[in-house]
């Protein structure tokens, strides 16, 4: 899928106009996962074509001095990762020192720009836009965020500059995609797998690398692994923004089948490691946690225990993950995180035939059937798996308006217990029979 950014300096209305694209498609997430999300980034679609939308600025928290520090850095990240960029400004504030700034690193860029002018809200406004010319820009695109309006022909541009997605562009093999936070030891990971020093392994952040997928064989099983710690090249890069980690992941988990989120144990499952958790549940992919340099954890017997109840606490509600604990320095478990992949690889693939699923699942309903709504007794009568490539069940009811998440819950914890849906999200929709 395309991936487009928004760019600009604070207070222009990037996250309004993030908020808008994004909205219709949200409600319709949230209702089936109930869970908190990150708020900048999110799927948006028009005129059919379905694309990544990342608000950059989102991820600034401080005082504008701070943005001003990173401008440069989220514009040329924008740059490497986004298929085409949304440069948003202000017509209330006019042409400011930093759009000029901003503008100067688009221009070098051969990636689509779009100048933006937002909050032309009015007639008036339209005339002011004018002096944004001197940005440089062949075209601008005059828009409200707040009321919508010019949002039209920008998106139809828009679409029209983001690639084809060819579905079979990658090789068929299944991709794992190494995840997490500089520094969590998802090179070292790799490194051992492949016993062998093609990557560089080494403390300073963004040491110069490239992207590389490794084709690896293991327990007679063929796949891809994609390292996004390669993809890690500009030095002086403060990765440590919540920011670096989401957007250099983006893409990589989009193009996988099974996320392999590593996570520095001595450190925590904190909220930059959660963003990237539910970026992998939102696009519906397995995960597998590996909790790495255990080696330097002091444990006791109830260690293990302590550290997976914690993780999966900060995983709720999909708490279905495998959790590893491994070092990548001892190579203690690491063939252990890689079957167990393949596992979660294997569970998202898994199909269910309706029979079994209908013999299975029907007398569990019976047993316990949805509460009564309005007084009106709401009858599930038949399920089905869908042919997506992620598991998606339809079960079939005379008012399926009435069945409430709780109720979803309960049939996806019987399908986890039923049948082992281990790492992998599940979606349940309710359909009218
Ligand atoms: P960001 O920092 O770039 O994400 O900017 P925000 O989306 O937070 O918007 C900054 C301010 O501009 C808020 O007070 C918005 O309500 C306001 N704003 C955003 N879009 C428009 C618009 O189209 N017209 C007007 N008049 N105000 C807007
Ligand atoms: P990346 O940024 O996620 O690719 O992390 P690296 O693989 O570059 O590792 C960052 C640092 O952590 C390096 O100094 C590694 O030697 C160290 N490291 C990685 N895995 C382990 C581990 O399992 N145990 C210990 N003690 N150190 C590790």
């Amino acid at each position: 899928m395309s991936i487009v950014a928004i760019v600009g300096r604070p207070n222009v209305g990037k996250s309004t106009f993030f908020n808008r694209l994004i909205q219709r498609r949200e409600a319709i997430v949230d209702s089936v996962s109930g869970v908190t999300r990150d708020r900048h980034y999110g799927k948006s679609d028009w005129n059919g074509k379905e694309f990544s939308l990342i608000d950059t600025g989102g991820y600034v928290v401080g005082s504008d001095d701070i943005f001003e520090e990173e401008i440069d850095r989220q514009v040329e990240l924008a740059i490497d990762e986004a298929d085409a960029i949304l440069f948003m400004v202000d017509v209330e504030n006019g042409v400011t020192g930093m759009d000029e700034e901003v503008a100067q690193l688009l221009r070098r860029s051969k990636k689509p720009v779009f100048l933006v002018v937002n909050k032309v809200d009015a007639a008036n406004r339209v005339h002011d836009a004018v002096e944004f010319y001197s940005l440089g820009f062949e075209k601008y695109y005059p828009i409200s965020s707040i009321n919508g309006s010019g949002s039209g022909d920008l998106l139809d541009d828009l679409v029209q500059v983001l690639p084809e997605t060819q579905e079979d562009e990658e090789s068929d093999l299944p991709r794992f995609a190494v995840v997490g936070r500089p520094n969590a030891g998802k090179s070292s990971f790799i490194n051992a797998l492949i016993g062998e020093e093609r990557f560089v392994v080494t403390d300073i952040a963004g040491t110069t690398r490239d992207s590389i997928d490794t084709k690896y064989n293991r327990f007679g099983f063929e796949f891809n692994l994609v390292d996004t710690a390669g993809i890690r090249r500009k030095s002086k890069v403060k990765e440590d923004l919540e920011f670096y980690s989401v957007m250099r992941s983006v893409r990589a988990i989009e193009h996988c089948d099974v996320v392999i989120l590593v996570f520095d144990a001595t450190r925590g499952f904190d909220g930059q490691v959660q963003n990237i958790f539910w970026l992998a549940h939102r696009n519906n992919k397995g995960v597998v946690i590996l909790a790495n340099k255990w080696d330097l954890v002091e444990k006791d017997h109830k260690t293990t225990k302590e550290m997976e109840a914690y993780v999966k606490k900060q995983c709720e509600p999909f708490t279905d993950v495998p959790i590893v604990f491994m070092s990548a320095l001892t190579k203690q478990r690491i063939y252990k995180a890689i079957e167990t992949a393949v596992d979660v690889y294997k569970n998202r693939s898994k199909r269910i035939k309706t029979s079994k699923l209908n013999d299975t699942m029907l007398p569990l309903i019976e047993a316990t059937p949805p509460p009564a709504y309005k007084g009106k007794y709401v009858k599930i009568k038949f399920c089905t798996q869908l042919p997506t490539p992620y598991p998606c069940f339809a079960f079939f009811c005379n008012l399926p308006q009435y069945l409430k998440d709780p109720y979803k819950r309960f049939l996806e914890n019987q399908l986890r217990n039923q049948f082992d849906f281990n790492g992998v999200p599940i979606t349940i929709y309710f359909r009218k029979k």
